[in-house]
C-alpha cells in the first residue's frame, strides 16, 4: 500500500455528498451494526456524520454509551503531559511554539528539572506521562528525549514512581523511533492536525509542512517496533466530518497493513494561545464534537480515546459517557511549569484548570472507575495481542482489576484527608461486586486489602 492510499480525498469527498441526506431507516441500521463492534465503513460513517436529526442523534450517543461501556466498562484512565522543551523551528499556524513567536525565552530542562516536574506529578497522584517537546533536530535530538525517558522511569519518590510514558514528539526516522522503542516507550502518539493536504500545506512550515512525512510516521515506528500507536486531529482547521472520515481511513490503512488499528485516537480542538492570530476557520460546536466523539467511539470500537484538559470540565464530563478512556487532568503545557505560580507562555491555554483530585471526585460522582492501570504495556500485551483482547470486549477481565487496584492505591497515598477517600472506596466495593468470575473477585478482594496494608503496584 502506498501513502496515497492512507487517504483519499476524492473519495472521502465522494462518500460526504453521497451520504448527505441520511434516512432514518439506513442510521438505525448503521447503528444496529455498530452495536456489534465490529466498527463502520467509511460509508457507514459518512451516514453518521451527516446527521442532523436529534432524535437520532440521541440514539447515536445511547449506541456509544453501550459500545464504550462493553469495551472499556466504567473505567476512565488519567494522565498528566510534560512538556520538556519548547524549541521548535516549525512554523504551525496554531501553535504557540512556533518559530515565529520572539516573545517568549525558549526552555529545555536539564535532567535535574525534569526530575522536579516529574516528581511534583508523582506528589498529585499521577502514575502516566504524555512527554511533550517541540521539534528542533539540535535541540531536541533524539538522545535528549531518550534520555529523558530513562530519567522519568528512574525517579522515586515514596508515593511511587511514573509507570507508564507515552510521546509525543515530531514525525522521525524509523532509527530515531528504535530508540525511543529501546527507551521503553508506552504509546507513540502523532496528530495528522489534518487530514486535508491543501489545509495543512496552508498551516505549516519547516519540516512539519511535510504531509507525507507525517502521515507515514505511524508505518515508520511500526518498523521499528513501536507497535502502540496514537492518531489524532487538531479540530477546527478543516470539516470535521471529513476530518472523522480521514482518522477511519488512517485507522482501516493501519490495521489492514500491520494487524493492529490505533492503540489511542485523540481529539484536541484548537484552543487559543498567547501568540497565535490564526483563527480557526471550521469551529467545531460543543455538539458536533460531542457527535464527533460518538462516531468515532462506533468507527473504532476498540481504540482508546483521549480527551484533554484544553475541553472544558462540562463537556468532558459529557464525553467521558459516550467514548472518551483516558483523560488528562491537572494539566500544565509550559515546558517545566508543574509547581510554579506562573503560568504564562504555554503551547495553549487550558479549559478545565481543575486539581486531579477535584476531577476524581466529580468522576466518582458519575459512578466512573478512576484508573491509573499501566499494567497491558508492562506485560507486554501491546499491539496485535493487545488487539486480540479488546476487540472481543476481553481486556474487560484485567481492565476493572487493575482500575480497582490502582485506584486503591491513589486513594490510599493522595485522598486519605481530602474528602474522596470514602466516595473512592464506595465506587471500588460497587466494582468489585461486579466482578463476575468468583475466583478473580476473592483475588482482587485479597489485594485491595494488602494495598490498604502497604503493600503497591499489584497487577495483572
Ligand atoms: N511538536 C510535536 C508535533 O507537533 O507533532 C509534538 C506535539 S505538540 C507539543 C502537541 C499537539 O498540540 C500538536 O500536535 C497539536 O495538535 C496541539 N496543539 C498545538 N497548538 C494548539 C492549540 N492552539 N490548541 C489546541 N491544541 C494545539
Ligand atoms: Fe512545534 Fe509541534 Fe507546536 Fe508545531 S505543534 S509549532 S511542531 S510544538
Amino acid at each position: 500500500m502506498t501513502k496515497k492510499m492512507i487517504i483519499n480525498e476524492k473519495i472521502i469527498n465522494g462518500i460526504l455528498k453521497k451520504t448527505g441526506k441520511p434516512s432514518a431507516g439506513r442510521v438505525r441500521e448503521i447503528l444496529k451494526k455498530a452495536a456489534l463492534k465490529k466498527g463502520l465503513s467509511l460509508e457507514e460513517a459518512g451516514y453518521l456524520v451527516n446527521l442532523k436529526d436529534k432524535k437520532l442523534i440521541q440514539e447515536l450517543f445511547k449506541t456509544a454509551a453501550r459500545i464504550k461501556n462493553e469495551i472499556y466498562g466504567e473505567r476512565l484512565v488519567f494522565f498528566a503531559p510534560l512538556y520538556v522543551s519548547d524549541y521548535c523551528v516549525n512554523e504551525c499556524e496554531y501553535c504557540n511554539f512556533h518559530k515565529k513567536n520572539t516573545e517568549s525565552t525558549r526552555k529545555k530542562l536539564s535532567f535535574d528539572e525534569i526530575e522536579q516536574q516529574v516528581k511534583h506529578l508523582i506528589n498529585t497522584g499521577h502514575k502516566r506521562i504524555l512527554l511533550e517537546l517541540g521539534e528542533d533536530p539540535e535541540k531536541n535530538t533524539i538522545d535528549y528525549v531518550a534520555g529523558v525517558v530513562r530519567k522519568i522511569y528512574s525517579v522515586r519518590t515514596p508515593k511511587g514512581n511514573i509507570r507508564r510514558i507515552n510521546v509525543n514528539i515530531a514525525a522521525t526516522t524509523v532509527e530515531n523511533y528504535r530508540k525511543l522503542k529501546k527507551a521503553q516507550i508506552g504509546t507513540y502518539q502523532l496528530f495528522q492536525e489534518t487530514y486535508h493536504r491543501a489545509t495543512f500545506k496552508k498551516l505549516h512550515q519547516g519540516p512539519k509542512a511535510d504531509y507525507d512525512r507525517q502521515i507515514t510516521a505511524h508505518d515508520r515506528a511500526f518498523k521499528a517496533g513501536i507497535d502502540d500507536v496514537g492518531l489524532g486531529v487538531l479540530f477546527g482547521m478543516y470539516d470535521w466530518r471529513f476530518e472523522v472520515l480521514g482518522l477511519l481511513s488512517h485507522s482501516q490503512y493501519l490495521e489492514k497493513k500491520f494487524n493492529v488499528g490505533p492503540h489511542t485516537i485523540s481529539v484536541p480542538r484548537f484552543r487559543p494561545a498567547p501568540t497565535v492570530t490564526y483563527k480557526p476557520e471550521y469551529t467545531v460546536s460543543d455538539d458536533d464534537f460531542l457527535k464527533l466523539i460518538a462516531i468515532i467511539r462506533l468507527s473504532v470500537p476498540y481504540t482508546g480515546m483521549i480527551i484533554s484538559t484544553r475541553e472544558s470540565a462540562q463537556i468532558r464530563r459529557k464525553a467521558f459517557h459516550i467514548g472518551i478512556s483516558q483523560a488528562s487532568a491537572a494539566s500544565v503545557t509550559v515546558v517545566g511549569g508543574y509547581g510554579k505560580a506562573e503560568g504564562l507562555g504555554g503551547q495553549f491555554e487550558v479549559s478545565d484548570e481543575r486539581p486531579l483530585n477535584e476531577v476524581i471526585k466529580n468522576v466518582l460522582k458519575d459512578k466512573l472507575l478512576p484508573s491509573f492501570c499501566t499494567a497491558c504495556y508492562r506485560l507486554g500485551r501491546t499491539g496485535e495481542h493487545f488487539m486480540e483482547l479488546s476487540k472481543p470486549g476481553n481486556i474487560h477481565k484485567f481492565c476493572r482489576p487493575n482500575g480497582l487496584l490502582t485506584f486503591a492505591e491513589y486513594l490510599e497515598d493522595f485522598a486519605r484527608t481530602n474528602g474522596t477517600y470514602k466516595l473512592g472506596n464506595k465506587v471500588i466495593s460497587h466494582y468489585l461486586k461486579e466482578i463476575n468470575d468468583r475466583d478473580m473477585r476473592a483475588l482482587v478482594e485479597k489485594k485491595l486489602n494488602e494495598i490498604r496494608n502497604g503493600s503497591r503496584d499489584l497487577y495483572f
